[in-house]
C-alpha cells in the first residue's frame, strides 16, 4: 500500500472527514483491521485564512510548499491537498516536489462525466467560484460547463463556510440558504451540483435536495484510497 501525504487543517473540520473516509475505504477494500498508511500535515488555518483574505496567495502557497516538502521527506508516495480553495496555488505547493499530486478536480470531474452530467453547478468559497483555477480545469480538461451562483449568493455561500462550517457550526437557516441557491442553479440548467468546498458536506447532503450532489471530500478521499491501493 502506498503512503498518502495529506496537507490538511483547512479546516480541520474537513480533515477529520478525509481521515475517516480514507481509513474506511481501505478497510472496506482490504477487510479486517486494515487501515490507511498516511501522513497528515495539519496547518494553522488562521494563518492561511488571513493570507487568503489579504490576497497574499504567494505566501500561502509557499507555506503549503513547506508542508508538501515535509510530507515528501517523511515518505509520502503522493500528495492530497485537502481543500478545494488552496488548489488555486497548487503549482507553488508542488514546487520542488517529485511525488505526484492527486488534484481534487480530477476525481470530481470524472465522477460527473461517468454519471452523464455536462452542465454542473459549483458551490465553494468565493475564490473557488469566481477564479478560473477550478472552473478552468473542469472546462478545459474535462469539457464540463460549470455555472456558479450570482455575486450576492456567492457572498452568502462564502460567509457561511468561513463563519460557520470551518468552525463546526451547522445552522438550519444556512442549510435553507444553500438549498435555495442550489434550486437556482437547477433552474439555470445545472444537472448536478459540486460541493466544491470540503466542509459543505457537513451542512448539505442528498436528503436535503433533489439535485444530484458531488461531494469533493468523499470523491477526493475515495480517489486517494484507489491510488494508495493501486486500483487507479
Ligand atoms: N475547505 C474549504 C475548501 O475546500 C475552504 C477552506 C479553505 O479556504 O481552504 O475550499
Amino acid at each position: 500500500m502506498k503512503t498518502i501525504g495529506i496537507i490538511g487543517g483547512m479546516s480541520w473540520e474537513s480533515s477529520v472527514l478525509y481521515y475517516q473516509a480514507i481509513n474506511r475505504g481501505v478497510a472496506e477494500s482490504l477487510g479486517g483491521l486494515h487501515s490507511a498508511s498516511l501522513i497528515l500535515y495539519s496547518v494553522d488555518f488562521a494563518d492561511i485564512e488571513r493570507l487568503q483574505h489579504e490576497g497574499d496567495w504567494e505566501a500561502a502557497g509557499s507555506l503549503l510548499n513547506e508542508a508538501a516538502l515535509a510530507l515528501q521527506a517523511a515518505g509520502a508516495d503522493f500528495l492530497v491537498i485537502a481543500t478545494n480553495t488552496m488548489h488555486k496555488v497548487a503549482d507553488s505547493i508542488v514546487d520542488g516536489i517529485d511525488i505526484p499530486l492527486l488534484h481534487i478536480v480530477d476525481p470530481t470531474a470524472e465522477a460527473l462525466l461517468a454519471a452523464g452530467h455536462r452542465r454542473v453547478g459549483l458551490l465553494g468559497t468565493a475564490f473557488t467560484m469566481s477564479d478560473d483555477f477550478y472552473k478552468g480545469r473542469m472546462q478545459e480538461t474535462f469539457g464540463l460547463d460549470v455555472i456558479v451562483p450570482d455575486d450576492s449568493e456567492q457572498a452568502q455561500v462564502h460567509r457561511i463556510i468561513y463563519e460557520e462550517l470551518c468552525l463546526g457550526i451547522i445552522e438550519d437557516a444556512s442549510r435553507e440558504v444553500y438549498t435555495r441557491i442550489i434550486d437556482g442553479l437547477l433552474a439555470r440548467g445545472a444537472q448536478a451540483v459540486i460541493l466544491g468546498c470540503t466542509e459543505i458536506t457537513l451542512l448539505i447532503n442528498q436528503a436535503h435536495t433533489p439535485a444530484p450532489l458531488f461531494d469533493t471530500t468523499a470523491l477526493h478521499a475515495a480517489a486517494a484510497v484507489s491510488r494508495a491501493l493501486g486500483h487507479d
